[in-house]
């Protein structure tokens, strides 16, 4: 069973994945190594091959709970858990990331305006999304296991960014 653990770049992600007690299948790392159309000029990233990538997570699918770890992994999966950051927060890692500013404020509107919560309600059959703000990893890892072990619900609509936004 596929799960997608994805969410607006430096939301936590792979962080979070590495504490995870399952098999984590991480798509950048497969984007990386050749899953890609080379690099999109207007991004300056490289475009992933989508079906190249659909086709390669149909070859090691299996019955046992495989993490699909990434920002559009919910393309790839039919349960998402959406890691999300208050924006304010998001804005200081993306900065430390050493992000341009023009990308920091794409990211920080995406997160803003629940870009990826919204393509994967489109895309996914279940949905749960985890306020990560001002919890640690650790906290953010439980939370994702209760989810995926049917202890705990976090449906859509946890956060409300505007209030944050705006501050
Ligand atoms: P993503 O994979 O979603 O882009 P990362 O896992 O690379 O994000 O995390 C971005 C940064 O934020 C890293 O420096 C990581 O250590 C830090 N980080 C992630 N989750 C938390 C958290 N819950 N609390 C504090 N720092 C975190
Ligand atoms: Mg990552």
């Amino acid at each position: 069973m596929r799960i997608a653990l994805t969410g607006t770049p430096g939301t936590g992600k792979t962080t979070i994945a590495r504490l995870l007690p399952y098999r984590i299948i991480d798509i950048n790392a497969l984007v990386k190594a050749g899953l890609n159309f080379g690099v999109d000029p207007e991004r300056g990233c490289l475009e992933a091959d989508m079906d190249g990538l659909e086709k390669r997570l149909l070859e090691i699918d299996s019955d046992e709970i495989c993490i699909l770890e990434g920002h559009f992994s919910h393309h790839f999966a039919d349960r998402a858990i959406v890691l999300r950051l208050a924006p304010s927060a998001l804005r200081q890692r993306l900065e430390a990331r050493g992000y341009l500013p023009q990308k920091v404020n794409e990211n920080l509107e995406a997160e803003a305006l629940d870009v990826i919560l919204v393509e994967s309600v489109e895309m996914c059959r279940h949905v749960d999304e985890i306020d990560t703000t001002r919890k640690t990893v650790e906290e953010v890892a439980a939370l994702v296991c209760k989810i995926i072990n049917g202890e705990l619900d976090l449906p859509p609509g946890q956060v409300d960014w505007l209030a944050d936004f705006f501050a």
